[in-house]
């Protein structure tokens, strides 16, 4: 078996530890005699495993008491539309800060539901950059406003958690979360796609402050309405069971990590090393103004973008894949999640000197 260092922003490289749990619980799931795929979900056991995972993901974010988490189908995408419909209110305008690829999606998506008002948008920058908070405005009227705290394309992160002017922020924080701690009491709703830091596609969490919940609007599906999924446990239908069952697993190696804080500091050094060997060199680039630089997607550009694709097949060689960058922008891209070891990151800058030194 060789298995190798994957940079891919999603899905995305997954601790071996936890790989590992799956393979040696695969075929039977302690002594139930079957596989987690194969549990009723309304079983002892399978909702012995969906109640662990929930407790540990409260316990590692510290998620108040006054917050559900729901997990649920559809991705982040399907949360784009989730969102509008649960949290209008009877309001008829949301905000939205547009600070990138990820968060003009879902501009578009809201833009189904209510009337969507960009409250700030480093889109004339080329999402380089995000907006200074003095600057944004915020309508005191509309439901919501909304941001992305990490845009895994252009690789612009937020360092703080931006204050709302009073309205409930919601924050899609599906290619950071479980990357450093949060304080959750600041957000009426966070949610996130399990493909980035979480574990396999499939699944997302949402979580979600009660008094937030139950005015969804009548056209709203069951499944995706909030109060109901909190009622049912997030089992109105057959949830995603083993996506549900390896995002435990994940938890549980977070844990073992050391939590948050931990997690916290090796990502500020992976990302560190691998922003100084680009900013040290001539040869590769990176648009982001520092502040506001992603620990998680660092994408840079070669001095010779006629070499992108040598770079992407010799890095591969050497066991360094998936670097291309997003379709959409071009250049490289390295995710760098909690799952990727710091010896990925050595391995990839080692690999970038090599050849610069050949092709600079
Ligand atoms: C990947 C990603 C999404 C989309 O997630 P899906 O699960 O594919 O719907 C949304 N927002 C951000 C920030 C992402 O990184």
């Amino acid at each position: 078996m060789s298995r190798v260092y994957n940079f891919s922003a999603g899905p995305s490289t997954i601790a071996e530890e936890v790989l590992q749990r799956a393979q040696d619980e695969l075929l039977e799931w302690g002594k139930s005699g079957m596989s987690v795929m194969e549990m009723s979900h309304r079983g002892k056991d399978y909702v012995g495993i969906a109640e662990k995972a929930e407790a540990d993901f409260r316990e590692i974010l510290g998620v108040p008491d006054n917050y559900k988490v729901l997990f649920v189908s559809g991705g982040a995408t399907g949360q784009f539309a989730a969102i509008p419909m649960n949290l209008l209110r009877g309001k008829t305008s949301v905000n939205y800060v547009n600070t990138g690829i990820w968060s003009g999606k879902a501009i578009s998506e809201a833009k189904k539901y209510a009337e969507v008002k960009i409250a700030a948008s480093s889109k004339e920058n080329g999402f380089k950059t995000i907006p200074a908070r003095a600057d944004w405005k915020i309508d005191p009227e509309a439901a919501y406003l909304h941001y992305t705290s990490n845009e895994t394309i252009n690789g612009v992160e937020f360092q703080e958690v931006p204050d709302a002017g009073g309205l409930p922020l919601v924050c899609d924080m599906s290619s950071n979360i479980l990357s450093r701690p949060v304080d959750v009491s600041q957000f009426g709703l966070i949610y996130a796609g399990a493909q980035k830091n979480m574990g396999p596609a499939g699944i997302a969490v949402v979580i979600v402050r009660d008094d937030l919940m139950g005015q969804a609007l009548p056209i709203t599906p069951s499944i995706f309405d909030y109060k109901i999924q909190a009622e049912n446990g997030s089992m109105l239908n057959t949830p995603p069971t083993y996506n549900w069952y390896l995002l435990g697993l994940v938890l549980e190696w977070v844990k073992q990590q050391g939590g948050l804080a931990t997690i916290e500091e090796h990502n500020k050094a992976k990302a560190a090393k691998l922003y100084a060997t680009i900013d040290a060199s001539p040869f590769y680039a990176n648009p982001v103004e520092p502040v506001y630089r992603s620990r998680m997607n660092v994408p840079f550009t070669l001095a010779k973008p006629e070499l992108e694709k040598t770079f992407a097949a010799e890095a591969k060689a050497v066991g360094l894949v998936s670097l291309e960058g997003h379709r959409s922008v071009g250049g490289m891209r390295a995710s760098i999640y909690n799952a990727m070891p710091a010896a990925g990151v050595d391995a990839l800058i080692a690999f970038m000197n090599e050849f610069e030194r050949k092709n600079g």
